[in-house]
């Protein structure tokens, strides 16, 4: 089986905790230790195929820059996370991208997804969905709109990034 370890990177509080026990545990709590880092260890099955896949949560990342620098060199695939509602979020997703391509190589096509979270809290939302798919295009990075309280399209974003590591990553 195959294995791969993939970071989840973002601002603090847009839910890159809830958006990982979601896809790893199936589950939605509404409250996470926001200092908390976890890494879990599931076997995924994508395209029939298993896959072992490892997931850092990171926790307050934006004040560790050298630590953020450690999980980049060591990691092999990237969630990059911001909140659906907070336009704010999203200026730590381009300070991370831009981080991982500086250590990664900046023509590397290196795996990523950009996930926007939230997508139920209606209301609240401040990124347009054109102002996504235009970020998604110029950064020729795949974005998916979810919810992890609501279980909407986060299979798919992780399942996005396993595939993108197999094709990337030659086989041992
Ligand atoms: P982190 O600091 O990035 O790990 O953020 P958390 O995962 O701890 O989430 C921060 C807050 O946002 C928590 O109160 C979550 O319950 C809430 N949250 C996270 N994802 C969603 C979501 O998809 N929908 C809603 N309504 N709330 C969410
Ligand atoms: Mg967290």
């Amino acid at each position: 089986m195959r294995e791969f370890n993939a970071v989840v990177l973002g601002a603090g509080g847009v839910g890159k905790s809830a958006l990982t026990v979601r896809f790893m545990r199936n589950e939605f709590l509404e409250s996470y230790d926001p200092t908390i880092q976890e890494e879990y260890r599931e076997t995924v099955v994508v395209d029939g195929e298993p896959t072992l896949l490892e997931v850092l949560d990171t926790a307050g990342a934006e004040q560790f820059t050298a630590l953020n620098e450690i999980y980049i060199s060591a990691g092999r695939g990237f969630v990059l996370v911001f909140s659906l509602t907070l336009e704010a979020s999203l200026r730590e997703v381009t300070n991370l991208r831009q981080q991982i391509l500086r250590i990664k190589g900046e023509n590397s096509r290196v795996p990523m997804v950009l996930v926007g979270t939230k997508l139920d809290l209606t209301n609240e939302r401040e990124v347009s969905p054109a102002y996504v798919a235009e970020l998604s295009g110029r950064w020729k990075i795949p974005v998916y709109e979810t919810s992890a309280k609501r279980d909407w399209d986060v299979t798919e974003a992780f399942e996005d990034l396993v595939r993108q590591m197999r094709q990337y990553y030659p086989i041992e």
